[in-house]
């Protein structure tokens, strides 16, 4: 599989989410959210490939480890360092930025941006290592419509929800492939050869042009109908820390329409469902429901609440199978066979 993911921390901790997006020519790597203790498995060459960092909102659970994160990074020059967030992530991450003692500093130089996302609205700034991080340069906003970031062979969606205060929740979708049937090939009696690059990338028009195939020509289009097979990507989702009531289950019911995996918080059994909404959190039911509705392939749950033993959390995966039956906690957190 091409894309996979990792939950990280443990249950009843703070928790995060590593994406691995494999084009075949190169492996992308996301982290959703930096929770305390939350990078301890991630290898520390695997922590200076990060390519972006991605944050649900910030309170304490789902930022507090990114000191560590930015102990591993802040030099890092030979790629870009991209940290997405909602409304106020550059003012929040600056802070972070300047908690520290900088001498020394003017003979490095790193480039950070950080992305404040709204609806519709992605506003950059600017931070270097060089300035001691002091100065937030104003990079400009630019439009952006569901696709917020396209990382080439997947992409990825964030919609803004309301946990208070903005949290976002995040899409990322593999592309289409488009592949050349080998087997359908050898029955239709054509033989392999550089025409079969043409296939995906000559363009059909209004005209359809010929293809020589040996001593054949056959049109473009016909070899594409017999030839080419589509595979549909995998797609993650990751919901944490907001209200889902129905406006939300309704906007998410579409936007996640058959994804593959949706990560979803599972901060409140169904029985706690006002103190869910008093905080802007969901309970188990409410998220199980929503997987119904979406139909995805299925569902993980995390973000777990310690106020709950480890007996209730799996009645809490209970009640949400009752409603949703592909529903599983992070396999290498081994509550089930725990218990
Ligand atoms: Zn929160
Ligand atoms: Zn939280």
């Amino acid at each position: 599989m091409s894309l996979q993911y990792e939950i990280l921390g443990r249950p009843g901790d703070d928790n995060a989410l590593l994406v691995r997006v494999d084009s075949g020519q190169g492996v992308c790597r996301l982290l959703f959210d930096c929770g305390e203790g939350c990078l301890h498995t991630i290898p520390f060459g695997e922590l200076q490939q990060l390519d972006h960092i991605c944050f649900s909102h910030f309170h304490m659970d789902h930022v507090a480890g990114f000191d560590s994160l930015f102990r591993a990074l802040f030099n890092r020059q030979d790629q870009p360092n991209h940290l997405w967030g909602p409304a106020g992530a550059a003012e929040i991450l600056q802070h972070r930025f300047r908690g520290f003692l900088w001498n020394l500093h003017e003979t490095m130089s790193a480039t950070w941006r950080v992305h404040d996302i709204t609806p519709g609205r992605n506003s950059t700034s600017r931070f270097e290592l060089q300035e001691a991080f002091a100065i937030a340069h104003d990079e400009g906003t630019t439009a952006w419509d569901t696709v917020l970031l396209d990382l080439g062979s997947a992409t990825v969606e964030a919609l803004q929800m309301n946990h208070g205060t903005p949290t976002l929740a995040w899409i990322v979708r593999e592309k289409t492939k488009t592949n050349i049937d080998i087997t359908r090939l050898a029955s239709l009696g054509l033989r392999p050869g550089p025409w079969l690059k043409q296939l995906t990338t000559a363009a059909v028009g209004q005209e359809d042009p010929l293809i020589e195939v040996g001593s054949l020509s056959v049109p473009l289009s016909q070899l594409r109908r017999q030839l080419l097979v589509e595979t549909p990507g995998a797609s993650i989702a990751y919901l944490t820390d907001f209200l889902l009531d129905s406006a939300a289950q309704q906007q998410l019911a579409t936007a996640l329409r058959g994804v593959t995996t949706l990560v979803c918080e599972a901060q409140y059994r169904a029985s706690d469902l006002e103190l869910a909404r008093r905080n802007y959190h969901m309970t188990t039911q409410l998220t199980a429901e929503l997987a119904r509705e979406a139909d995805v392939g299925q569902l993980v749950l995390f973000h777990l609440s310690s106020r709950y033993t480890p007996g209730v959390w799996l009645e809490m995966l209970e009640e949400a199978r009752a409603i949703f039956p592909r529903t599983t906690f992070s396999s290498g957190w081994n509550l089930e066979t725990a218990s």
